[in-house]
């Protein structure tokens, strides 16, 4: 059994050549999940070796635009090349994003169906919008559970669990992470918010207003590795990152809390969910 995940886009909002906003690649066994479809993920998928027709399943962790901007042209492309069915998943709004979207490109839609391309996979997406957090029924071979993280607008972070497997993705969110320690308990991997690393020479003139409410909006590494050691997970894996990180200090901010493996990715890493074998 072999379950990986492929991080498509490891930055923020800010732009940044080397580090996409927020989209990942779940793929549990042979079933391809996109967790968040930030600018550029269809095209990073296409670069990983996955047609975006394979992937039937997205989820939001919330509608922030570095979460969801390519999911207009996910929803075209991968409907273009083959895709026939599409389930997503997020916070309520999610359902008026792909309305939205879907009213934008009716024009074009009509047009491809005129030349003979099926309404499957396009006119009949299922959206999911979750009200409570808890169980998620998605007709998958897994488990999905999710929770409220603290952000400025509703986000969840997701647990996808299969014969013991476990993958969890925080999205974004603030301390205290109590949700998400009872979410991740004993996970095999934890994908974190880390947003807050240190960045030199910044020159953004209002810097430090945008600093000071990201700390209500987002964890530092250090944060992201007390979530992992108090929810002894395995692997914590850090993510969007702002542009000039410096991947060495939040390593070592990390390690000090954390003493599991931690990873931190560059966009197009593929990371194995590894399994500790059983203690006899
Ligand atoms: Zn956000
Ligand atoms: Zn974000």
């Amino acid at each position: 059994m072999s379950h990986s995940v492929i991080m498509l886009g490891t930055g923020s909002p800010r732009l940044n050549t080397e580090r996409l906003s927020s989209a990942s690649l779940l793929q549990m066994e042979d079933v391809p999940i996109l967790v968040d479809c930030g600018e550029g993920a269809t095209m990073q998928l296409v670069k990983a070796g996955v047609p975006p027709q394979k992937v039937k399943h997205v989820f939001f962790t919330h509608l922030h635009a570095d979460h969801m901007l390519g999911y207009a042209n996910f929803l075209i492309s991968g409907w273009v090349e083959g895709r026939r069915e599409l389930t997503i998943v997020g916070p309520v709004g999610t359902k008026k994003m792909h309305d939205l979207l879907i009213e934008m490109l009716e024009d074009d839609i009509e047009y491809r169906m005129s030349l003979g391309r099926p309404e499957a996979g396009i006119r009949d997406v299922k959206v999911i919008e979750i009200e409570e957090p808890g169980h998620v029924d998605v007709e998958l071979p897994m488990e999905i559970h999710c929770a409220r993280m603290i952000h400025n607008v509703p986000t969840y972070a997701y647990r996808f669990e299969k014969e013991g497997v476990s993958v969890v993705f925080s999205g974004d969110t603030a301390p205290p992470t109590d949700e998400l320690v009872k979410l991740a308990q004993g996970a095999n991997l934890l994908i974190h918010d880390s947003a807050l690393t240190r960045i030199e020479g910044d020159q953004m003139t209002n810097a430090s207003k945008i600093w000071e409410n990201l700390q209500k909006e987002h964890c530092t590494p250090a944060q992201a590795a007390e979530t992992a050691r108090r929810a002894n997970v395995d692997q914590l894996v850090l993510t969007h990152f702002l542009p000039k990180m410096d991947p060495k200090q939040a390593m070592v901010d990390a390690a000090e809390v954390f003493n599991g493996k931690i990873i931190i990715p560059k966009d197009l890493d593929i990371i194995q969910v590894a399994v500790k074998s059983p203690v006899n």
